[in-house]
Parts: C-alpha cells; sequence; structure tokens
C-alpha cells in the first residue's frame, strides 16, 4: 500500500466589479498608491458599509456555476486580525452562514482521467491592502482595501500536484467565461491556498499548508517538493507538524512560516453594520438561467455535434472567443473540420503574431465563410486564400472585394491555360525529354513554372490535367 495524497485548495478570486464591496472606490488595478480609498474602506470612524449587489451576483455567478446550493440568505461576518495593511482591524468575510456550500467541479485530470472536486463552500469577502518592504521601512497601500473576493474551498478530493493544475486552470476558464473575474493571474485576481495530507497506509496524517500562490506552476511546482520533503521524513521515521509555509518562487522551496501567523483566534461576530442579506429567489433564478454554458460541457457538445477531436474542442474552447467565432462559421455552413483549421491555425497564428484579440480584427465569421466558399469554388487557390486573409485580418474588406481588386481570382480560363502549357513546354524541351523518358517527377517542376507565371493564380487541379494531357500526346506522336 502506497501512502495516499489528499490535496484541498482555498482559492481568492477577484470580483469584476468596477466598484469595491462596501463602498464606491474603484477596484482599478495599478494606480499610485493609496489614491482609491475614502473613509468606507479606511475605517474611519463613522463610516458605514453599503454592500455592493453587483458584488453579490457575481458571486452568485461563481457558486451557481459550482453547482453550489445557494442559502437564501447570507450573513457578513468581522474575521478580526491585526496586521498592518488591515486598518479596520478586522475583514468582512462569511462564516457561519456563507454565500453556497456543496458543489462539484468535474474535469479531466492530467492524465486523462475524468475527475471531479467537491466545492465545500463559496463566499464573499473583502481584500485587504497591500505593504511594500523597502529599505527605509514598511509601505502600505490601501487601494486593495475593500475589494470584492469570492473565497472558493474545495474538498481534499485532488491526488496529483498536475492534476491540481490543470483543476486550477479549468476553474480559471470557467470563471472567465462566466464573467465572475477577469483572472489575471500577474494582478493577483486568483491566489491560492494549498492543504496537502499525506495519509501513511499504518495510519496518521501529515498536513502541511501552502499560502498564497499566484501561479499555477508555482502550485504544482510547491506541491512536489511537499510531496517529496514529506517523503523523506517518513523515511527517516520522522513526524512532521502541521504547520503553514511559504512558497519561495526563487529558491524552488517551501520555508516555515513564522509560528506567529499560524495560531489565529478570529472571534467571528456578525458585522452589527450589516443587515442579513435576504436573497431574492425569482433574482437567483434568473442569476442561474443567464449563466453561459461551462467551458467543460462546451468542450463536450463541439466533440458531439462536430465530429471535433478532444485536441481541437479544448484548443477552441480554451480562448472562448474562438470557439464562439468557430461556432458563427459553422452556423453559416462553413465544414466543421475546416472551419476548425482555419481558427485554429491562421486566425489563431495571426492573432499570437500581433497581440490582438479576435474581436479586435475587422472580419466577421461571415467574411472567413465566404473566403472557404470561394475556395471550394475554384475562385481562388488554398495558397492565394491565405494571402487574403492576411489582407482581411490586417485591413479589413470582404473577400469578393479584396480578390477582385488585386486580380487574385484563380485561372481556370481553358484556353489560357492550353497557352501556358505550351509555352513551358516549349522553354523546357530538357524536361519534357527526361519526362518522356520516364522521370514523371520532372512533370513538377514544369507546374511550378506555370504556377510561377501566374504568380500562383493558375488552377493547379487543372494545370496538372492540361501539362499531362500535353505530355502524353508528345509521347504518342514519338
Ligand atoms: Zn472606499
Ligand atoms: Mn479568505
Amino acid at each position: 500500500m502506497e501512502t495516499q495524497i489528499l490535496i484541498g485548495l482555498e482559492i481568492h478570486v477577484a470580483l469584476a466589479t468596477k466598484t469595491k464591496m462596501f463602498c464606491s472606490c474603484s477596484t482599478a488595478f495599478g494606480h499610485p498608491a493609496n489614491t482609491q480609498v475614502c473613509p468606507v474602506c479606511l475605517a474611519l470612524p463613522g463610516s458605514l458599509p453599503v454592500l455592493n449587489r453587483r458584488a453579490v451576483e457575481l458571486g452568485l455567478i461563481a457558486a451557481l456555476a459550482l453547482d453550489a446550493e445557494v442559502y437564501p440568505s447570507m450573513q457578513f461576518e468581522r474575521k478580526n486580525y491585526h496586521y498592518p495593511d488591515l486598518p479596520k482591524g478586522y475583514q468582512i468575510s462569511q462564516l457561519g452562514a456563507p454565500m453556497a456550500e456543496r458543489g462539484r467541479m468535474t474535469f479531466t485530470g492530467d492524465e486523462g482521467q475524468e475527475e471531479t472536486v467537491r466545492i465545500r463552500r463559496a463566499h464573499l469577502e473583502e481584500d485587504a491592502g497591500k505593504s511594500l518592504h523597502t529599505a527605509e521601512g514598511t509601505l502600505l497601500d490601501f487601494n486593495r482595501c475593500g475589494v470584492p473576493l469570492v473565497e472558493i474551498v474545495t474538498e481534499p478530493d485532488l491526488h496529483t500536484p498536475g492534476s491540481t493544475r490543470v483543476f486550477l486552470e479549468d476553474l480559471r476558464e470557467l470563471l472567465h467565461r462566466t464573467g465572475v473575474s477577469e483572472v489575471r493571474m500577474e494582478e493577483g485576481e486568483l491566489r491560492c491556498d494549498v492543504n496537502i495530507n499525506l495519509v501513511a497506509p499504518q495510519g496518521g496524517t501529515e498536513i502541511s499548508e501552502v499560502k498564497n500562490l499566484g501561479s499555477f506552476r508555482g502550485v504544482e511546482r510547491a506541491l512536489k517538493y511537499e510531496v517529496a520533503r514529506h517523503r523523506e521524513a517518513a523515511k527517516r521515521g520522522d513526524r512532521l507538524r502541521h504547520e503553514t509555509r511559504h512558497w519561495d518562487e526563487d529558491r524552488g522551496v517551501t520555508v516555515a512560516a513564522r509560528t506567529k501567523e499560524e495560531s489565529h483566534d478570529y472571534r467571528y461576530f456578525p458585522d452589527p453594520d450589516l443587515p442579513t442579506v435576504t436573497l431574492d429567489r425569482p433574482w437567483v433564478h434568473k442569476i442561474r438561467s443567464s449563466i453561459p454554458e461551462r467551458p467543460r460541457d462546451r468542450k463536450l457538445r463541439l466533440e458531439k455535434e462536430y465530429g471535433l477531436s478532444r485536441y481541437d474542442a479544448e484548443v477552441l474552447v480554451g480562448d472562448g472567443d474562438l470557439a464562439d467565432f468557430f461556432e458563427e462559421m459553422a452556423s453559416r455552413g462553413a465544414d466543421p473540420k475546416t472551419a476548425a483549421n482555419w481558427v485554429m491555425g491562421d486566425i489563431s497564428g495571426y492573432l499570437n503574431a500581433h497581440g490582438v484579440r479576435l474581436g479586435e480584427l475587422p472580419v466577421t465569421p461571415t467574411d472567413l465563410v465566404r473566403l472557404l466558399q470561394m475556395i471550394d469554388a475554384d475562385q481562388i487557390s488554398g495558397k492565394i486564400a491565405k494571402d487574403v486573409w492576411l489582407i482581411m485580418a490586417g485591413e479589413g474588406g470582404s473577400p469578393d472585394e479584396i480578390v477582385q481588386q488585386r486580380g487574385l481570382g484563380q485561372i481556370s480560363d481553358d484556353s489560357l491555360l492550353e497557352d501556358l502549357v505550351s509555352e513551358v513546354i516549349a522553354e523546357n524541351p530538357d524536361v519534357v525529354g527526361q519526362y518522356l523518358g520516364g522521370k514523371v517527377k520532372a512533370m513538377g517542376f514544369l507546374v511550378g513554372q506555370i504556377m510561377a507565371k501566374t504568380q500562383g493564380k493558375a488552377n493547379p487541379q487543372l494545370v496538372n490535367a492540361k501539362l499531362k494531357d500535353a505530355l502524353e500526346k508528345i509521347q504518342g506522336r514519338r
């Protein structure tokens, strides 16, 4: 029997509101320190909090998207602790009567296995400020004080560092797709505490907790480090203490936090300034029915409905805009496989190369469907279509206009192509001789010559057929 690894997560996500949880200060990121503060979020005496309705709505979307049970009412409580970046001396959070409990999220683990993680609870709370440790001393920025968060707590249902990372990636996608959060990792909009329990076969559990991880790669590395550390200790016969540790990204190790930070008694109690919030059932129902299709459901549907491979479905859904564009194309009659190849290949490549988003391009799915129709109708070659696409993406315009204005139409004119074939045969007697002598490959060179003369616009199937005809005739005359 092997040691069992149980991993649980506490995830803090910044909600996509314009203003803070209990005041009208802006939540915008990156502004000069202490320019987005007011008496409420600075906790000046006499100020009173007023709950942001939009924050509740976004929190509910998160809870419902995770299939959690939303309670008819919820209570805000004060979580008391003292830290310089917390001017109130308490954080407004939820404990006894949270927004929602008992959710679940299914995902595909790092080895392709289906896994379900139970969500213990989802509650609302406010963010704290930021301490900046400098040579002159600690500086405080209260701009983040009162920024609305949803805290999502999972049961310890994850078993490997790799699957934990995949779960977090999928969760991030879900929260982004449903509009709960922009989930900008670099702005700290998703932060994660990790609990890892190693249950030895002979009984006995080792627990450690790694706090405040700001990247999924960091989560995976910290967990790998902890698993190895626990195993080493077990080999030595040591018992590890239950402790809180911090991840040191640069050194790639976890280090024990000062014990002071471990022993909290938060003395939670209901915030007397905030009444119990009763959630209007029809409102909750309306929110539930407005939640867009979840990324995982969408992947499965794309596979089934359009016959896409799992990989293709994952790439498309990985960026919801790409999947939207693809589905628009398919609904307008494009062949799904061809449309998927274009979206994942040329379109995606263009976006990456130019650092732009799909919504910023002057191209509609209808334009692209039209481009594909022109290829099918032999009006342009596949190669020319790539050039037309680049013009569409860069300057806009319909493919018909672009092809017409720039003379890019495919040459399918019989007499013109026959003239070109005769011309090329006359100009390359040696190559023709090689072909007639049995070197079949020599024909490729002749085709290339015709394509060059027409700047790639000759219809390749017709060129091949006509060239073959002409060469066979010469053969017959010999
Ligand atoms: Zn404020
Ligand atoms: Mn929290």
